[in-house]
Formats: C-alpha cells, sequence, structure tokens
C-alpha cells in the first residue's frame, strides 16, 4: 500500500484535480491520499496558504476583508465549476471559514492558524468529492479521525508518540482515504500547523503511521537533482539518495522535499520517491536508507545564504575546561540556534543564521563573551553562504576535499571556512554569499561533469 502526497502546484487547478485523479485511479496501491493547499498555477500567482494568511490580517486589524475573503472562495469556485461538481461544496467551504472566524475572532494566533490549515482542509474534501464524482469510493478524513496529534505550538508543531497508536487504524478503512496535509489537533483539540511546506510532514507521518510500502511525494519536477537547476543548466537527476543524504541537502537549501519531514519514514524504514504529477512516468527519485555509492561518492551540492560567524581567540583555550558550554551557553540564554562550531587550538567559531542577530543581540551576546569568557579577540563575519558537499561515499573515497578546495582556487573562491563531521556524509565549506553561485558551479563541474572527468581512488 502507498501513501502518496500531492502539493500545491500538484493541486493548483481543476486541470491539476484531473491528473491527480488519473494518477490515483491507475495505481490501487495509492490508497491513502494526502493533500496541499492549492498552489501556484503559474510563476507570479499567489498560494491559497498566503491568500488565507492575508485574509487573518486583515481580521486582524478590524478592517473589510470581504475582498481577501472573495479571493479565496474564487480559487476553490474555479475548481468546482471546471470540473462541472454541485456548487453545494462551495457553500460547505465558506460554511467552514465562516465558522472559523466567528470561533476564533478574539484569538489572532488561533484563528491564524486554523485559517491557514482550512486550505488544505478544503481541498481534501473538493479532492475526496471529485473522486467521488468519479465514482470512486472515496472519502474525507479529517486529521483528528485520522489521529494525527501535535503539540501545541501554532505554526511549528510537532508530531506526538500517541498518533502512531491512532493511525494504524486507518488501515481497517475501506476505499480512498483523503487526508489535508499540514496540521494535525493538539491534545487540548485545537488546530495546529507545521511549519511552511508541512504537508510534506503529514504524508511522511501516515505512511510510518500505516506502515505504507513506500511515500510517494508527487511535486512538479522529474526527480531531485544534484544542485539547484537554477545554479546549473540541466543537471544530474539523482536516482537514488539517502535519507541522511536528503536531510543534509534540505538543510542547505534543497526546497523539494522538507527537512523536517524525513525524520518519520526514516525511523521506520519507509522508502521515499520524488514524482511528477506533469510525468508520473519518469521513475523519480527514491529515498532510501542504503544506496550503492559506486562510482559516485557525492550525490549532491547544496548551498544557502544569510549565515554569520562569531570567531573568538583566547590563549590555551584548549586547557580551559568548560569554555565551549559557557560560549554556547550566552547564545542559549539569548535563544540562537548555531549550526557549526568549527575550532582550533585556541579558538573557535560559531556559525549562525545571521536574522537571528539583531544589532542589540549583537551587540549583548559580543560584550557577555568579551567580558565573562575573557577571550582575547572577538569577531563577527556576516554575508556568508554555506556550501554542503553531500554523499555517503566520501568516506570511503580519497580525494574528495583536495577536489574541492582544487576547484574554489581554479574558480577564485576564498574560503573563510572548512568543516567535516566525522560522519564523512557532508563537507561543509563557508564562502562570501556573493561567491556562492561561482562557487556551487565551480563544485558542480568537478564532481558531476564529464568533462572534467575524475576518478576517486577507494580508502583500503
Ligand atoms: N500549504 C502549506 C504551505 O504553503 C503547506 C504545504 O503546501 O505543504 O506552506
Amino acid at each position: 500500500m502507498k501513501v502518496s502526497k500531492f502539493g500545491g502546484s500538484s493541486v493548483a487547478s481543476a486541470a491539476k484535480f484531473k491528473q491527480v485523479a488519473q494518477i490515483i485511479q491507475a495505481d490501487k496501491e495509492r490508497k491513502m491520499i494526502v493533500v496541499s493547499a492549492p498552489g501556484k498555477r503559474y510563476a507570479d500567482d499567489t498560494k491559497m496558504t498566503d491568500l488565507l494568511i492575508a485574509l487573518a490580517g486583515k481580521i486582524q486589524l478590524g478592517e473589510d476583508y470581504v475582498e481577501e475573503f472573495g479571493k479565496v472562495i474564487d480559487r476553490y469556485r474555479e475548481i468546482v465549476t471546471e470540473l462541472e461538481m454541485s456548487e453545494e461544496i462551495i457553500t460547505e467551504i465558506i460554511d467552514n471559514i465562516d465558522s472559523l472566524i466567528s470561533l476564533h475572532k478574539n484569538d489572532p494566533f488561533r484563528l491564524l492558524d486554523c485559517l491557514k490549515a482550512s486550505g488544505e482542509d478544503n481541498n481534501a474534501r473538493l479532492m475526496a468529492a471529485y473522486l467521488q464524482h468519479l465514482g470512486e469510493e472515496a472519502s474525507y478524513v479529517n486529521p483528528k479521525e485520522a489521529g494525527i496529534f501535535v503539540s501545541d505550538e501554532p505554526g511549528r508543531a510537532r508530531i506526538l508518540e500517541l498518533s502512531y497508536e491512532e493511525l494504524p487504524k486507518l488501515k481497517e478503512r475501506e476505499g480512498i482515504l483523503v487526508i489535508p496535509g499540514f496540521f494535525g489537533y493538539s491534545e487540548q483539540g485545537n488546530i495546529v500547523t507545521f511549519s511552511r511546506g508541512g504537508s510534506d510532514i503529514t504524508g511522511s507521518i501516515v505512511a510510518a503511521g500505516v506502515k505504507a510500502d513506500l511515500y510517494e511525494n508527487f511535486t512538479d519536477v522529474d526527480a531531485i537533482y544534484s544542485v539547484d537547476p537554477r545554479l546549473v543548466e540541466k543537471p544530474c537527476e539523482m536516482k537514488e539518495v539517502t535519507y541522511r543524504e536528503m536531510r543534509e541537502l534540505s538543510y542547505a537549501g534543497f526546497s523539494v522535499f522538507h527537512d523536517e519531514a524525513l525524520e518519520p519514514v526514516f525511523k521506520s524504514g519507509i522508502p521515499v520517491c520524488v514524482k511528477n504529477t506533469n510525468n508520473p512516468k519518469a521513475k523519480g527519485t527514491f529515498i532510501v536508507s542504503k544506496r550503492k555509492v559506486g562510482d559516485q561518492p557525492v550525490v549532491g551540492i547544496a548551498g544557502d545564504k544569510g549565515f554569520c560567524n562569531i570567531h573568538v581567540d583566547k590563549y590555551l583555550l584548549n586547557r580551559e575546561i568548560g569554555f565551549g558550554r559557557r560560549l554556547l551557553q550566552i547564545l542559549e540564554d539569548e535563544g540562537i540556534s548555531y549550526e557549526h562550531t568549527p575550532s582550533g587550538i585556541d579558538n573557535i567559531s560559531v556559525v549562525m543564521r545571521e536574522h537571528q542577530l539583531t544589532p542589540e543581540v549583537e551587540e549583548r551576546v559580543l560584550d557577555r563573551i568579551q567580558t565573562e569568557l575573557e577571550v582575547d579577540n572577538i569577531s563577527i563575519e556576516r554575508n556568508l553562504a554555506l556550501v554542503m558537499v553531500v554523499g555517503e561515499g566520501m568516506n570511503s573515497s580519497v580525494g574528495i576535499a583536495a577536489k574541492a578546495t582544487e576547484a574554489f582556487a581554479k574558480a577564485g573562491v576564498n574560503l573563510e571556512m572548512i568543516n567535516q563531521g566525522s560522519s564523512e556524509v557532508s563537507m561543509m565549506f563557508g564562502v562570501k554569499a556573493d561567491a556562492l553561485e561561482k562557487a556551487v558551479q565551480a563544485l558542480y563541474n568537478t564532481y558531476f561533469n564529464k568533462m572534467y572527468s575524475i576518478s576517486y581512488s577507494s580508502v583500503k
């Protein structure tokens, strides 16, 4: 049995609904369907979730919201009309949104979260109704009924373990089940959404909960590419990638699959296949626990901007017990999360997302490090980008780092930092943000472009 999740671009219009229905009907194993809210129909279209956020904003300000409400309903109406379905479902959607507004109008956070969730919720009702309209035995399943229980953190929910006791019961149900992505219910009974793009998480939770044979994630590309196709023309497609590799790539900027979505399937060892709704015959990319490395130790290259680095020097730092802990404690006190901590004998750097360091926070943090840790020197470097070279085969191949540094040297990219964890599934390079594209292209040519043909020797 397969759990198939269709992302926003796959359910953005009536034409897309038809494609999705054909995909579902083509394979009897596609029994559990998870849908996003309608996404963009064209490049500068607005996603349903963003229309709903705008609607919540107007209500919170106490302003007239007829126009925003209308835009939301029009998107659904367009789908219903083109699919020649009964108008009744539009009335149900209007009633549903109206009741959410009157229930939560005095609680802006809840209202925002409930309205966001309604995008997928109403779209799932619509998809189930459309499948019925085509003569299929299909039903809409609310996440509470499915057993998707989450922490009560609006906009950043996390799954609660008790869900995995409830979800297996879905298997007893007949027909095709359509479940809305992106939200669950807290134990207090509130609707709570995951972070943006979180329908991937719902799909993964359902797949793990029902122990599916495969979790299919339908999107709008034939496969996941080894590098961002906006940076390199026609890059290689990844046939197979491991969970660990995918996690590293998503973290560093690959947006095809939500990085939190891998955990449930990873823990239960369920393979994921990322496929194209527009071209379902394409094999797609499989995300699995193990892959044959062969002569391709590097599977992908990712890069992301928006990092900064706090660097401290202190003579005999290596002898000072507790220095690292006290340094990180200062960041913890400010609620700052860090990404990497490359270090030397008498120095340590802490790399973090720079939006966390507002001018006031920066002043406080640097001041505390200087006075409490009595460092010799402290500096901060902003506008950094991190480039990750990812591949399970790297720990058994010699010369991967050499190739990278050689490629950077040839391309004139100055390296600010290098970090490699002992797992050797990724290597991180810090460069100036404006050198990111050049750095990624240079690495891609080194590892993937046959013209530059390289060979590695294996570690004996
Ligand atoms: N609709 C939500 C968003 O745009 C969730 C999703 O599509 O996965 O973030």
